[in-house]
Order: C-alpha cells, then structure tokens, then sequence
C-alpha cells in the first residue's frame, strides 16, 4: 500500500513534468496570447516564499497579457530582455516563448534562480538565456527591455526604488509592476530618472497565501504595470 502511493506521487510528478515541457514546447508560430498564458500557467510558484524578499509570483494570466502586449508592440522579438527579481522567471520565459532573442535572468535568492534555470531548460526556444545570482545592483549588462516585478519596497523599504535606478541605467525600455497606489511616486521617480510614461496596464493581482502571515487562501490587490521609454 505504502509503496504503492509513494509509486503514485512519482508518475504524478513525472507527468506534470511531461506537461510542462509540452507546453513549453509550443512554438512562437502557434502562439496567442492565451496559449501563452496556458504556456506560463504550468511555471510553478515559491515553494518557500520569503517575506523579507517580496516573493509574490505573477500570477500567468497577467503575465501572457503584459509579456504578449510588449511582443506586439516590438519590445521582445530579437531583442535582449533582463527580468530582474526573476523569481520562477515567468516574464522573462513568456519572452523566450515570444521570440527574445536572449534572457537574462537576475534574482538574489540562489533557491529561485535554480527552479527558474531548471524551468528555462525546458522551453523549446531559439532563445539563449543567462542567469545573475545576486543584489539587482551588481547586475551590469545593458540590455534592450527591461520587464520586472519586483518587490513592492513594502517590507524592505526602497527596494522598489532600486530596481527602477538599475532598470532605467540598462535599458531605454522598462517594463515594472508597482502597487496602484504608488502611481504617482513611481511615475515622479522615473521622471527624475528622465524616463516619461508611455502606458500602463492595471490589474487586480491575486496574492496566493503562500506565505505565514496572509490570512487568506487569495487575497485581491491593486498593481500596474508601467511602461517607461527614456525621453
Ligand atoms: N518576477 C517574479 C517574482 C516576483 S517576486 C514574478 O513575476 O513572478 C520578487 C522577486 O525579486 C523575488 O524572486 C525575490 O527573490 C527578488 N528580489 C528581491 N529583492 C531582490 C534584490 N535586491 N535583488 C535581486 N532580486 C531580488
């Protein structure tokens, strides 16, 4: 009996497994914007969160809307992306699977960074791709697009503002999730920055409780993404 469940949890495993790699494996020729979030909705969350590092998944639906989007609009074919604060690296996958021409993923939890690469192994992409273990300001290679969300700078005050300096001193294009109430200080922020507004995108973005102190299975919060071009 017992070894009989333990063969059970194995070939479950192994067939989620083989349904990610399927689903990785859709080619950009195939691709709508809901096959890319079908794609993305097989990347799996934190297993461990930590709190201090803000470690909210991007939930695949916003993820297709925002990365499918940026594609359209010439942001992400050809081009050589950085999804800083990667975590399982989900925007930056939804750009391989897009046709990016190279990802860099940057992340500072060395557990994260590992599921993403082991994930990223299996997307069938013409794509190359490289991993940055480390604080998002050690990370030093100019890029096309940036696309990231990072902490919101809610439990470590300022990191919100850190990722903005790094993305707008690599990239002329910055793709960046904020809380909706931060609206004005980000787009103040990026101004100073010398980037202006060019859109943004608004969502309710689940928040799974992964994590000890939500008392909620889900709760609901408002964020956007900005999409800053230099002036
Ligand atoms: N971008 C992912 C994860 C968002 S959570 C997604 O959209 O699903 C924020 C991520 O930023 C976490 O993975 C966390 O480990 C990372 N992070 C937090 N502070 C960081 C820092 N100073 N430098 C690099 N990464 C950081």
């Amino acid at each position: 009996m017992f070894f009989g469940v333990i063969f059970g949890i194995f070939i479950c495993t192994e067939l989620i497994w083989v349904k990610v790699s399927e689903e990785m494996s859709i080619r950009l020729r195939h691709m709508t914007k809901k096959s890319l979030a079908v794609a993305l909705s097989a990347i799996r969350g934190f297993k461990n969160a930590i709190v201090s590092l803000e470690q909210y998944p991007t939930d695949c639906n916003i993820a297709a809307e925002v990365v499918w989007d940026a594609y359209l609009k010439g942001f992400i074919e050809g081009k050589v992306i950085a999804d800083l604060g990667c975590g399982q690296g989900i925007l930056g996958i939804g750009c391989m699977l897009l046709g990016a021409a190279k990802v860099h993923f940057v992340d500072v939890d060395p557990e994260v960074l590992e599921a993403a690469r082991k994930t990223v192994a299996l997307v069938e992409s013409e794509c190359s791709s490289a991993f940055f273990e480390g604080d998002v300001s050690a990370f030093k290679i100019e890029v096309d697009t940036v696309i990231m969300n990072p902490p919101f700078g809610v439990q470590s005050e300022h990191s919100d503002r850190e990722f903005l300096d790094v993305a707008c001193r690599l990239s002329s294009v910055v793709f960046s999730f904020h809380k909706t109430s931060t609206a004005a200080f980000v787009e103040q922020y990026a101004r100073n920055l010398g980037f202006d507004l060019s859109e943004r995108y608004n969502f309710s973005f689940p928040l799974k409780s992964a994590m000890a102190h939500h008392r909620r299975n889900v709760q609901h919060i408002e964020v956007s993404c900005f999409r800053f071009e230099k002036s």
